[in-house]
């Protein structure tokens, strides 16, 4: 039953209904659906189906997070305790999208996440970690502990300005009991290098993988006319490039990843050292971000470290985008009370619904270019298609992801079902792990949460749950009509995407009803320990 159908040509493309018939349409225009004043949410309206004439598997989910940065997945995760550290940021960023390391921790432990992420993969290492020979396996154990890797080229001194004498890898070390003994022992001087004019300098990575794969050895270290280490290449690398071909990398080939900081004093200190590890964006991270201490910040890193692109927040009027872009930033982070552990909303009554806030700010930041991060409140892919039709340009989660194995924490059961914790930075819980800098309350006597501790079921590895939530992604993208975000937020300002919104009924009917039980679908395996 292998036989080909193919269907007649039958459909011109000039006969299909489009927006040169706008009497023609149904449902409303972006601008007619937010129009009415009444805050709404993404469970409040649909978009209505386009035409399809492609596959699914031809969306390109590729999206500006910034300015100067383009992800190939529209996925950020939250900086919060229970969600990225590093490995939530290096499955994400390996798969497309990105995270931001939350700074609920130490200046040195945030730094710590973030170098650990940076040097996940590389091209060329130009600043390999290396010891002496005098120094013991123990060392090799520490740097592993920290940076997760084990092969370091040996110099005569321990550092870069004396020449190579040998290499120690895993192999060399691994079934060695007594930790102690001296790496001059162990390390191998049968080395295989090349010469830094044939490749770092006219920066030739692929002539020095060449050389690399021809070695079978693991590692090729780039010596210079005096013997002296220049640069790493490591095999590993070549393995995850090609596993991973939607990597987010900057110009060393390392991951990219961002970070959270305070609009405080302290966050003067961190930024210095995060820069220094390669963090590709800032995400400043305020609850209300149009203050004057934000604005100063940006100013600040905008004159001292161009190179680094600052993500402003948290905001949900033009008026504060206005203000927020004027300073400099690259990006907006947008949300304020729709966080699934979020009550901000409740106490102090000062936000706004977050579809009603995505639209507006993301129509207003567009015209200056400057891309839109939808924050909070996403339940679903159905709730990421809408966020990104109304004009989102990624979005970012917390709840979504904080049940990962990737998440930090552990799991544990609840009446059987399998958890993990997940908690709002301004739940007292986190206060009490530091976590006031997001909210004005540092030095206040009287401590006023606006976020809650909960749990969340288990979602599995972001390696199989991203390919979930891309795939529902691109079905939505088929079904509107649209191959890709550029001209999906194009049509939507043209008013060719049309929106309808849903009566309380009309959601219920959308969502499993009337069943007496039912299972809602998982990706996890749910035999799994
Ligand atoms: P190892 O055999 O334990 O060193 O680990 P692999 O070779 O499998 O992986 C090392 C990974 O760490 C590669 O992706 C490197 O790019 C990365 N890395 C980053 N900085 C360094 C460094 O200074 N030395 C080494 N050996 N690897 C580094
Ligand atoms: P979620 O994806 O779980 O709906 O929302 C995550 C977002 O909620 C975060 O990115 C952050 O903006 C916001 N958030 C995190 N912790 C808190 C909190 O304790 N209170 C409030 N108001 N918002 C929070």
């Amino acid at each position: 039953m292998n036989k080909k159908v193919s269907f007649p040509k039958i459909v011109d493309p000039k006969m299909l209904s489009t927006a040169s018939h706008p009497q023609h349409l149904d449902g409303l225009a972006a601008e007619d659906l937010f129009a009415d004043n009444t805050g709404i949410t993404y469970r409040d309206y649909l978009s209505l189906p386009g035409y399809i004439d492609f596959d699914s598997k031809d969306v390109n989910l590729e999206s500006k997070l910034s300015r100067e940065i383009t992800l190939n997945l529209p996925f950020i995760s939250s900086p919060m305790d229970t969600v990225t550290e590093a490995e939530m940021a290096i499955s994400l960023s390996l798969m497309g999208g990105i995270g931001i390391i939350h700074y609920n921790n130490s200046q040195e432990e945030q730094l710590h996440i973030v170098e650990k992420v940076k040097r996940y993969k590389n091209g060329f290492i130009l600043d390999p970690v290396v010891l002496s020979p005098e120094h013991k396996i123990s060392d090799i154990d520490k740097i592993k502990r920290r940076y997760g890797f084990s092969g370091i080229p040996i110099t005569q001194d321990g550092t870069r300005n004396t020449p190579l004498v040998g290499i120690v890898t895993n192999r060399d070390i691994d079934l060695e009991t007594d930790r102690s003994i001296t790496i001059r022992k162990l390390m191998s001087v049968d080395l295989v290098t090349a010469k830094e004019e044939s490749t770092v300098n006219s920066l030739d990575l692929k002539e020095a993988n060449q050389i690399l794969k021809q070695s079978k050895k693991r590692k090729l270290p780039i010596i210079n006319e005096k013997g002296l280490l220049v640069a790493l290449v490591c095999r590993s690398d070549l393995q995850k490039n090609q596993d991973f071909p939607l990597a987010i990398k900057d110009k060393y080939k390392r991951l990219r990843v961002g970070a959270a900081i305070s609009t405080k004093p302290e966050a003067y200190d961190r930024i210095p050292d995060l820069v220094a590890a390669g963090v590709d964006c800032l995400v400043i991270d305020s609850a209300q971000g149009n203050s004057r201490y934000e604005i100063e910040l940006i100013y600040w890193l905008k004159k001292n470290f161009p190179e680094v692109q600052v993500i402003a927040g948290n905001v949900v009027t033009t008026q504060q985008c206005e203000n927020l872009i004027h300073a400099g930033c690259d990006a907006l982070r947008i949300g304020m009370g729709p966080g699934s552990i979020c009550i901000t909303q409740d106490i102090v009554a000062v936000g706004r619904a977050q579809a009603t806030a995505v639209y507006h700010t993301a129509r207003f930041a567009n015209r200056h270019d400057v891309p839109i991060i939808a924050d909070g409140g996403i339940g679903s892919t159905g709730d990421i298609a809408n966020a990104l039709a109304i004009g989102a340009s990624t979005v970012m989660m917390g709840s979504m992801f904080a049940g990962t194995q990737e998440a930090p924490g552990e799991y544990f059961y609840e009446n059987s079902i399998r958890l993990k914790h997940y908690r709002g930075m301004a739940s007292l819980e986190a206060y009490e792990a530091g976590g006031t800098k997001r909210y004005f309350i540092e030095k206040q006597d009287v401590k006023v949460p606006q976020g809650v501790s909960g749990a969340v079921v288990d979602k599995g590895s972001m390696f199989q749950y991203l390919p979930y939530l891309s795939q529902g992604l691109r079905l939505s993208f088929q079904d509107m009509g649209v191959r890709n975000i550029p001209s999906l937020h194009k049509k939507m300002y043209n008013n060719e995407i049309r929106f309808e919104k849903r009566s309380f009924n009309a959601q219920q009917q959308g969502s499993a009803h009337n069943l007496h039980s039912y299972t809602p679908p998982s990706i996890v395996d749910p035999n799994r320990s």
